[in-house]
């Protein structure tokens, strides 16, 4: 699904480096999408039916669309964010696409509006330029294309050319639309969807029902949780499931990078804890120690450990009271891995059978942490730029403040983490323009060669993210 109304979309300006960027950028164009990491709602390709209204489908679920209109003013609810309480909302899909359009302004400059019109033009080829004028003519455009069997997920699925996408579940969830999808012939180990495994809401003590999370993870797996012993030996039985269902990574999302082992006080600190007696610290040090607990169970069965740090979840407490988790209410804080990392490190860092793909909301610690550690550990790759990081300007200085210290291999090709399915080729190609950009420059300044540049850029799209995910490889 390359883009074919902006051709140099993203490349150079420079026209020596831009012909350069072309050529490099047109071997990858066409690649099929490999797509590790996230949050797609797997129904949606089980079940394959139309998606609803175009506002629906591209507005509410947009936490990045809906915060933006909300820091000037738009409530939540005024574009059909729905509530905690159930008190109502917008639910016109014409009158939130109008009051989306009247404030397209707020996103010129941002990566959501270049993500928008992208998907605009070349999923739903849509001619027409979004405004207040213009949104009704686009609506009607949009809808007419989403009655059609073409804009199904399962066809959108084959025509984005995606090879494998890994939707994202808790260890309490069933699995059920996975097995949908196995059942026919979409899913399971190897499959074009695959689960990853997600265990923040039974590893965080300040989770929403964590106890009582805990308790249904015990009834799922008739282990008794309420032990410590019997808790690892639970999670263990569903990572099994979830590597049945084709998983082969997981995913952990935590206010910070600390690692630690606590040893024998892991079952003390777990018991007080299911007592509702957790102690200030506690919550920090289970998941720090849980981490650990993750890489050894990691070593036996091969899961690839994500480690996400460094949001400040719920942050707009108002938001997050009246709308939940999720809906844009989240801030990036400073986040510290040289010495957060250590003790991970210490235990497993050299050991080929691990593998850990770091993530940061933190841009100053690409040079200065993440480079360094990535390209000195067996164990460490470095993810893509992620969440507030994954714009244009960002992946760009990605590549400008790592690669010189841990390489082009050390790290996990490109992360969409979208929930909004039409955008993902679009993300891909953007990331794939932008590193054509990097290697283009490379290639002018004479530091690498065009053959070793070509050969670069199709791993960086392809091969890498297949290897480092272990698609394509059979599981333990
Ligand atoms: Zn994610």
């Amino acid at each position: 699904m390359p883009t074919s109304t902006r051709p140099d979309l993203l490349l150079p300006a420079e026209p020596g480096q831009r012909a350069l960027a072309r050529e490099l950028y047109a071997l990858v164009a066409r690649l099929p999408v490999i797509s590790p990491h996230g949050h797609v709602d797997p129904g949606l390709l089980a079940d394959d039916e139309p998606f609803p209204d175009p506002s629906r489908l591209l507005i509410v679920p947009d936490h990045y669309l809906t915060r933006m209109l909300f820091s000037q003013g738009v409530l939540p609810a005024e574009l059909g964010v729905p509530t905690r309480d159930g008190s109502p909302v917008e639910t016109d899909g014409r009158r939130i696409w109008r009051r989306f359009a009247e404030h397209w302004h707020l996103f010129r400059g941002t990566p959501s509006r270049l993500w928008l019109e992208q998907t605009l033009t070349e999923v739903f080829g849509l001619d027409a330029r979004l405004s207040p004028q213009t949104a009704d003519e686009v609506y009607d455009a949009l809808a007419a294309r989403l009655a059609e069997p073409d804009f199904r997920p399962r066809a959108l699925f084959e025509r984005f050319n995606i090879e494998v996408l890994a939707t994202t579940e808790s260890p309490l969830d069933d699995l059920s639309r996975h097995a949908k999808l196995a059942a026919d012939g979409w899913g399971g180990p190897g499959g074009r969807v695959v689960t990853t495994f997600r265990p923040d809401n039974v590893v965080d003590l300040e989770f929403e029902d964590w106890s009582a999370n805990v308790d249904r993870l015990g009834e799922i797996t008739g282990e008794d949780t309420g032990t410590y012993q019997g808790y690892l030996a639970a999670l263990r039985a569903r990572r099994e499931a979830f590597i049945a269902a084709g998983a082969t990574s997981s995913d952990h999302g935590h206010l910070t990078a600390r690692t630690l082992d606590l040893g024998a006080d892991a079952a003390a600190l777990f018991d007080r804890a299911r007592r509702g007696r957790a102690e200030p610290g506690d919550t920090e040090a289970f998941q720090a120690h849980m981490l650990l607990e993750f890489a050894r169970m990691s070593l036996d069965d091969g899961l690839v450990m994500q480690l996400h740090p460094g949001a400040v979840r719920n942050h707009n407490r108002w938001l997050h009271a009246r709308h939940g988790r999720d809906v844009g209410g989240d801030v990036p804080q400073a986040t510290e891995f040289v010495h957060a990392l250590a003790p991970l490190l210490d235990a497993y860092g050299n050991d080929p059978r691990l593998r850990v793909v770091l993530y940061t909301l933190d841009e100053d610690t690409f040079t200065r942490e993440l480079a360094p550690l990535a390209g000195g550990y067996a164990a460490l790759v470095l993810g893509a730029p992620w969440w507030f990081l994954d714009s244009p300007e960002v992946l760009r200085r990605f590549r400008e403040t790592v690669t010189e210290t841990a390489g082009f291999y050390n790290t996990a090709g490109f992360v969409d983490d979208t929930r909004a399915f039409c955008s993902i080729p679009v993300r891909h190609d953007v990331a794939r323009r932008v590193d054509a950009g990097f290697l283009a420059r490379l290639v002018a300044e004479h530091r690498l060669p065009m053959d070793e540049a070509a050969e670069t850029i199709v791993d960086l799209a392809y091969r890498l993210p297949k290897q480092v995910f272990k698609f394509g490889e059979k599981q333990a």
